[in-house]
């Protein structure tokens, strides 16, 4: 899926359309397409993943959904595009995306400081919006397009990665240091990605996305089909990228490994003690309740036999929804459901 950066080099490419008069109008969309031909493209612009051709008195909006893609003076083959905008100087031909119109100005409707990759990204307001959702993953709230427009889920796994936090940590429970490295990651790692995508050289910079051994410690990489309430592939490393869960549980799972079971609560503890049934000892009824929590009925897995190796043990947990922790304070009972 195209994220942020991906779109940006769109806007780019595209760049010399500015000016220019739409002269054909095509594709498969069921929108009013046409409405285009004939008209003058004033700005070519991004918000997040939504590429946006601004024409007077409306604009078209295009979302690349998970399989979009796009040619610039080319064809794709065998497809047929959703959408292909001819000019005198080149063509536009959009595929498998959503297309929409977006009436008035851009500027009514966009927030442009939410964007990551904007000169107008506004990091404070970032930090605002995250406050107030403290119950909230850091993997889902790195995919909340009113937070970080443009953050997609490599961007999301490489981020967590180089700030050492594990995907399931809260964002409540982050110290404000490390909150103000994910937003600042967000946007950084974001230009990485788009320096290196230019370069042909994205996929080899990737430490932990689709990677089996973490290139800092040398663990083995941990892989999670769905994780969060975004449901989205997560790559991350036990060893080095500490879970912070509640005020105080603050500990690199490689730590847990090697010492007793303590109050604090990490994934390898949870992993462990999840296919048990009363792990007693101290800190045994904070992890039997986020154990609790974790078992999604929906995913089916939960029955499956004591996992012996902390990566079956996740697999084993495999989908949880972990902010049903949360949840279940509020008085929304997932456990039992
Ligand atoms: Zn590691």
């Amino acid at each position: 899926m195209p994220e942020g950066p991906s779109i940006v080099i769109l806007k780019e490419e595209a760049a010399k359309f500015v000016g220019q008069v739409v002269r054909e109008v095509g594709g498969n969309s069921r929108q009013d397409i046409q409405r285009m031909a004939g008209q003058r493209v004033r700005a070519i612009r991004s918000w997040g993943k939504h590429f946006l051709v601004q024409f007077d008195g409306f604009s078209l909006r295009v979302h690349f959904m998970l399989f979009g893609r796009y040619r610039v003076d080319a064809l794709k083959e065998n497809a047929s595009p959703r959408l292909s905008l001819r000019f005198d100087n080149g063509e536009l031909n959009l595929y498998a995306c959503s297309v929409q119109f977006i009436e008035g100005e851009l500027d009514d409707v966009y927030d442009w400081g939410g964007d990551v990759m904007a000169d107008a990204w506004d990091p404070k307001q970032a930090r605002s919006k995250l406050k107030l959702r403290p119950e909230m993953l850091a993997a889902d709230a790195l995919l909340e397009q009113d937070i970080f427009a443009g953050v997609g889920n490599i961007i999301k796994n490489e981020v967590l990665w180089r700030i050492r936090v594990h995907p399931e940590s809260t964002i409540g429970a982050l110290p404000p240091r490390k909150l103000g490295e994910l937003i600042a990651q967000a946007r950084e790692y974001s230009f990485d990605f788009l320096a290196w995508k230019k370069a042909f050289v994205l996929k080899k910079h990737y430490q932990v996305h689709t990677r089996s051994t973490c290139p800092r410690d040398g663990h083995r990489i941990t892989w999670r089909k769905q994780l969060g309430e975004k449901r989205r592939r997560a790559f991350y490393c036990d060893a080095c990228q500490a879970l912070y869960r509640g005020e105080s549980d603050v500990v690199p799972a490689a730590t847990i490994e090697r010492s007793k079971p303590t109050k604090k609560v990490a994934s390898k503890a949870v992993g462990k003690v999840a296919p048990k049934k009363a792990p007693g000892k101290t800190g045994a009824k904070k992890v039997a309740t986020v154990t609790k929590a974790r078992r999604n009925p929906a995913a089916g897995k939960s029955s499956k036999p004591a996992a012996r190796t902390s990566r079956t043990a996740k697999l084993a947990t495999d989908a949880p929804p972990p902010r049903a922790r949360a949840r279940d304070a509020a008085g929304r009972d997932h456990s039992r459901r």
